[in-house]
């Protein structure tokens, strides 16, 4: 009985896609929503792919052999994931994308997305890298589906396999779902019978943290965000970037300290004020500071953080946590309910909006009334909009404070027997520098420099620890 039952074949419905995760060709994930799994379905009516009861048709499989399976215009990019909804239907070897909700959506983990990451944490620039993966003849995003035979309209097609732009290097670097996050409504449609998405602005995605399995370590992931984000790193006459550029900043106007070398001695290398008064800006100093007196403190630094990270294990982790964990991802779980059950308002207002217009246009409303009821409407959106993006922006601080508080515990671990400074050092434990003028002291000159950690802040060592005071001569 049992046997008959697995044997029949289940028809391809409406409902075998909703809810289910796609991923598309850049990595960008989207839970399908009812209309979504509508459109879905009935362009594979439209193009035969299944009969009135939901059969996958010969068509089906001879397109899908052709490599020229077509799938609806709002799933477009995710052809390969949706063609792997549908094949679950007949085939139980194949895997089932897992339900949004559930914690094991496994992403492809894939070995040159990783080397991304890691080149643009050692400072490879997204044209270098592109120029990297060409020369190591590593295939595009779009060649790697079209080599398992998807088709992937217009863009790319004509390109050879390998050749990586900048953009596409960018476009992996960015996409929020390496480090575990699934992002929906990144485009939207005005009505749904109009095919063509829209863009949605950042501020009105709905981001679910932490959904599956991460492949970039968050903290990784955000490093890279902020490292795109920086100032152009200056380069000297010798094309050399220090590896404090875009670090350090000015502790009174907040300015960034720009890179210079001593003209008739290059090995005297140094960062100053970029504002400063002497050079057409408004900040009253220079902030002078030598690199290598910068690395030997740094380097202090962090060695008196890891010294204090082993010695002192749980006062270190309570200093990083600051407040507790448990607290925080409470309030957050009730935060996020909110956000659900007020998102879930907000496309009702939507519908709504919609019935009221096509009520109004067949005449069987005022306008007095349209005009009424749909101010009505788009007060209560306003609203509604205005505080799932107070919301989100609550859950994304209080999401990243306890996770990436063990990213950075981990983090500082694994420099604990650090004798030289590197870049990689430098990008994943310090946010930025603070760099304070030099004051004469009791007849000695003394520089202040303040470090600001990733995800934490500044952390107060207790002094009993041996600590290094900068001194500047
Ligand atoms: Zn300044």
């Amino acid at each position: 009985m049992a046997d008959a039952v697995a044997d029949r074949p289940r028809a391809v419905t409406v409902a075998l896609f909703v809810g289910k995760v796609i991923q598309d060709d850049k990595g960008n994930e989207q839970v399908i929503d009812q209309d979504t799994a509508s459109a879905i379905h009935y362009d594979m009516i439209i193009n035969g792919y299944i009969d009135r009861k939901g059969i996958l048709t010969d068509k089906y499989y001879e397109d899908k052999a052709n490599g020229e399976l077509k799938v609806a215009e709002e799933v477009a990019d995710s052809a390969a994931s949706v063609i792997e909804i549908v094949d679950s239907v007949y085939d139980a070897r194949s895997t089932q994308p897992e339900n949004a909700r559930s914690n094991n959506v496994e992403l492809r983990v894939d070995e040159d997305k990783l080397a991304i990451f890691d080149m643009t944490i050692s400072g490879m620039g997204a044209e270098q890298i592109a120029t990297k993966l060409e020369a190591d003849n590593v295939l595009t995003p779009t060649a790697y589906w079209i080599a398992k035979g998807v088709r992937r309209p217009g863009r790319g097609q004509k390109q050879p396999p390998t050749h990586w732009s900048g953009s596409s290097v960018i476009h992996i670097l960015t996409a929020q779902e390496y480090c575990g996050d699934i992002i929906n409504f990144k485009t939207y449609s005005k009505s749904y019978k109009l095919k063509r998405r829209i863009d949605n602005a950042p501020e009105n995605w709905a981001i679910f943290k932490d959904v599956h399995t991460p492949i970039i370590e968050r903290a990784v992931w955000e490093k890279v965000q902020e490292k795109r984000g920086q100032i152009r790193k200056r380069k000297n006459s010798q094309g050399q970037v220090s590896m404090f550029s875009g670090l350090l900043v000015c502790a009174d106007c907040g300015c960034n300290l720009h890179y210079h070398f001593n003209q008739g001695n290059p090995e005297i290398r140094y960062f100053n004020c970029s504002n400063y008064k002497g050079n057409r800006g408004t900040c009253t100093s220079t902030h002078y500071i030598r690199v290598d007196f910068l690395e030997q403190v740094v380097l202090g630094e962090i060695r008196r953080l890891t010294k204090f990270a082993s010695k002192y294990e749980t006062l270190f982790a309570q200093a990083v946590m600051g407040c507790s964990r448990q607290n925080a991802e409470t309030e957050r779980e009730t935060m996020k309910k909110e956000v659900y059950a007020l998102q879930a308002r907000n496309r009702e207002l939507d519908v709504l909006f919609e019935k009221l217009y096509e009520d109004n246009v067949a005449g069987k409303i005022t306008d007095e009334r349209f005009a009424r009821m749909s101010q009505k409407y788009e007060a209560e959106q306003h609203d509604l909009t205005a505080r799932i993006k107070e919301l989100k922006d609550a859950i994304n601080k209080s999401g990243n404070q306890s996770v990436t508080a063990d990213m950075f515990i981990s983090t500082v671990r694994k420099y604990t027997r650090a004798k030289k400074l590197t870049p990689r050092m430098l990008n994943e434990l310090i946010q930025y520098i603070e760099v304070h003028q030099a004051e004469k002291v009791d007849g000695v000159w003394e520089q202040k420099l303040t470090l600001h950690y990733n995800c934490v802040g500044v952390i107060d060592i207790p002094a009993e620890l041996p600590s290094l005071i900068p001194m500047f001569q």
